[in-house]
């Protein structure tokens, strides 16, 4: 397939973008980079080599109050410009676009000396916000335009200004957060004024010949936000202001509703963008959850959008246009949605990466496959899990002859269980891109073959990778041979149907994704339809942020997840998703009880005791999810007869077991 529409240029009057391919403002950690700013240099010109048209650094703070966290990245004086000019000279020796996003943090910003509008703390922050005095909102837009300056001097091609997310700006803007009585405060011309100072102030520092984009919340998914009209005014006179091009922002980073997670459908917010079509006469650009050259041509080429935002899917693949536009896309590394090794890694303080390419923020550590090197060895991987597969491809790239076995009639390992989850179908497109990488990089693979050591040791290998994965744990107490008890396997896989009453034994990632698989109802041939109106997004707009209260609907089925420890239960979930994953089964009517001793299984149910206290679950099936094993008995007479072999993945160690680290290790084994 080709993509007319996206690979068309866009001629922005004084400067024109190759193609519609925005790559999205994202914080990585490597803007904090002490000294020259070497990595964020390279990650930058590597996405630029891919052939994107333009590019938006994460989020600079214009003063030190906007840090996100104390000691941010800032732009504020010369000696930034010169760490900075690293990165734009990397970028436009590549060919590439890039403008710097100025953001304050307002009342999300992570420190005690935040400012706000009004002094009202924000629910996912932990300090509350001084109120902004007259002067200081002065100083802040001159540090605004500021800023812009220095990025000009820095080489960047323009700024975003970040008015959306609930930040600072997002904050003035909306009822919720904004109480001032004063000319800052009160009706929405008066809210409005302070973004709309900061674009004039920005231009008349910047100049006319320098990209304005501004990230305009066009629904804030909070209670209190902005009215559609409200949008659209604002918009009206920000191109008035004199804004380049307009970024749709989408929910606050308070709002309950999940907007980027892979259980968002793809492309479910393009509706936003293309309601503001026809108003403007410069370009919008649509966002969240875009992530494959099909949906971004398909919102182009229903006039949804003049461009396209894709952030996260730059970290999984820099070389995505270059791919799509040469007609490889079945080889682009697709994002899938999952955050866990990009904004959870943010969350935790961590420099950003990717579960599907540990490369990700990491180009100057983790290099490709060179011309130096050993090459030519005959290499074993047993396995076509994520290590597996990582390890044979990475192997294959660097010129080894790689045989890949498989004991299952097709590559993925537990990946192809975790496709099945309602929600997590985005995890396909990993198994899509190893294939279509196994066929590039001349991999052997031996499907419906599960080897033994025997084999190994006859057929001459140089090196033996096992990444054989993992078995399901099997707990042991009084009843748990009962029919009735299956494994998370068995259900998955379709071998026994579900249970009217099910109890979930173990509480991890793997039984929420079974309680997701249990009770989701409804037809699900509209996943966008489904996903608005599960969450309650309010897609008339009749209500103020576009919100609805989230409608109750519980399952027919009844489902319990339960664990040993004390606590809340799924606490080990993803930082920046398991929230949503615990909403959204509580609404279903799950069940969450942690503290549980099993002690007893037999026909009329499941026997526990909770808090000292001794019941009985009425329930007809009961499903191990009770955590995994390693799967290496292989290990040891391959060892014992002197070969060369190592462990990745869940065979090296499953507690603590991700598709991360397992694709990671793939990498690094291959790399050695
Ligand atoms: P596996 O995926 O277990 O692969 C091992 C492979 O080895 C299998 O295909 C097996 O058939 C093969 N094999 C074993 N023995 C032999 C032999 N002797 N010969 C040939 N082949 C053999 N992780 C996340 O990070 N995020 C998630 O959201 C997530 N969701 C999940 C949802 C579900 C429902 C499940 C079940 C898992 C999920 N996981 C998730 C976990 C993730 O899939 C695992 O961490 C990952 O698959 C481990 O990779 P691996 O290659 O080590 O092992
Ligand atoms: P897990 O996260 O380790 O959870 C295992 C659960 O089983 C725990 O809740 C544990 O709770 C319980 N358990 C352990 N030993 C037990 C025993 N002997 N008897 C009874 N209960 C026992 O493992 P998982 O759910 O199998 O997931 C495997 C990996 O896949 C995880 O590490 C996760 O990273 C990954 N995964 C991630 C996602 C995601 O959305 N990010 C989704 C699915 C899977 P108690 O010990 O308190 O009882
Ligand atoms: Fe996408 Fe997950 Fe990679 Fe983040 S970690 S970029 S969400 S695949």
């Amino acid at each position: 397939m080709n993509y007319p529409n996206l690979f068309s240029p866009l001629d922005l009057g004084f400067t024109t973008l190759s193609n519609r391919i925005l790559m999205g403002s994202m914080h990585t950690g490597l803007e904090e980079e002490g000294g020259a700013l070497k990595r964020m240099a390279a990650y930058f010109a590597e996405r630029a080599r891919g052939g994107v048209g333009l590019m938006v650094t994460g989020g600079i703070a214009p003063n030190r109050q906007g840090w996100l966290m104390p000691f941010g990245a800032k732009m504020t004086n010369r000696s930034e410009v010169r760490k900075h000019l690293l990165v734009t000279e990397a970028v436009h020796a590549e060919g590439g676009k890039i403008c710097m996003q100025v953001l304050h943090g307002g009342r999300y910003s992570g420190h005690p000396f935040l400012v706000a509008p009004s002094p009202l703390k924000a629910p996912i922050s932990p300090f509350k916000p001084w109120e902004m005095s007259s002067r200081l909102i002065r100083a802040t837009i001159r540090d605004y335009a500021r800023s812009a300056a220095l990025s000009r001097e820095a080489g960047y091609d323009g700024v975003e200004i970040m008015g959306s997310e609930g930040y600072l700006i997002n904050q003035f803007i909306a009822p919720r957060t904004n109480q001032r009585t004063d000319e800052w405060g009160g009706d929405f011309e008066r809210r409005i004024r302070f973004p709309l100072e900061i674009v004039r102030a920005v231009r008349a520092a910047a100049g006319p010949d320098f990209i304005l984009i501004f990230r305009l919340s066009m629904l804030d998914l909070v209670e209190g936000g902005s009215t559609w009209e409200e949008v659209v005014q604002l918009a009206k006179a920000l191109e008035e202001a004199g804004v380049t091009l307009i970024n749709t922002g989408i929910g606050w980073h308070e709002a309950r509703i999940p907007t980027i997670a892979t259980l968002v459908p793809r492309g479910a917010y393009a509706w936003v963008t293309e309601r503001l079509k026809g108003t403007l006469r410069i370009p919008l650009i649509a966002t969240n959850r875009i992530n494959t050259p099909e949906k971004a041509e398909e919102i182009l080429s229903l006039g949804m959008a003049d461009m396209v935002s894709m952030a996260r899917p730059f970290l999984a693949d820099p070389y995505f246009p270059k791919k799509a536009k040469e007609g490889q896309s079945d080889l682009i590394n697709t994002c899938i949605g999952c955050n866990q090794a990009c904004l959870d890694q943010i969350f935790d303080r961590k420099v950003a990466s990717c579960l599907v390419n540990p490369r990700a923020c990491h180009e100057t550590v983790l290099t490709p496959a060179g011309k130096g090197g050993q090459k030519g060895q005959k290499i074993a991987v047993v396995g076509a899990g994520p290590a597996g597969l990582s390890a044979a491809t990475e192997f294959a790239e660097r010129g080894h002859e790689v045989h890949l076995f498989e004991a299952g009639s097709s590559i993925g390992g537990q990946f192809n269980l975790a496709k099945r989850i309602p929600g997590k179908e985005e995890f396909q497109e990993t198994l899509r891109y190893y294939a279509a990488l196994i066929d590039r990089t001349g991999v052997q693979l031996h499907l419906n073959t599960r080897v033994d050591s025997e084999r190994l040791m006859l057929e001459g290998f140089d090196r033996v990778v096992l990444a054989t994965g993992v078995v399901p744990r099997k707990p042991n107490f009084p009843g748990i041979d009962h029919s009735m008890v299956v494994s998370y396997l068995d259900l998955l896989q379709g071998t026994v149907m579900p249970g009217k009453r099910v109890a979930l034994i173990g509480a991890g990632g793997i039984a929420f994704d079974v309680a997701t698989l249990l009770t989701t109802e409804g037809s699900l041939a509209d996943p966008v339809s489904h996903y608005l109106s599960e969450w309650g997004v309010d897609t008339s707009y009749t209500h103020r942020g576009g919100v609805l209260p989230m409608p109750v609907r519980p399952s027919e089925r009844q489902v319990w997840i339960l664990q040993r420890s004390k606590g809340k239960v799924g606490a080990r979930l993803g930082k920046t998703t398991g929230w949503a994953h615990r909403l959204a089964l509580k609404n279903r009517g799950v069940q969450f009880w942690g503290g549980v001793t099993y002690h007893l299984i037999d026909d009329r149910g499941l026997y526990v005791e909770v808090n000292g206290k001794e019941q009985l679950l009425e329930v007809d099936q009961v499903v191990l999810c009770a955590g995994q094993e390693s799967l290496r008995d292989l290990y040891a007479p391959l060892q014992q007869a002197g070969m060369n072999v190592v462990l990745i993945g869940g065979a090296l160690e499953a507690a603590e077991l991700d598709a991360q680290r397992a694709i990671k290790e793939g990498i690094l084994v291959g790399m050695e």
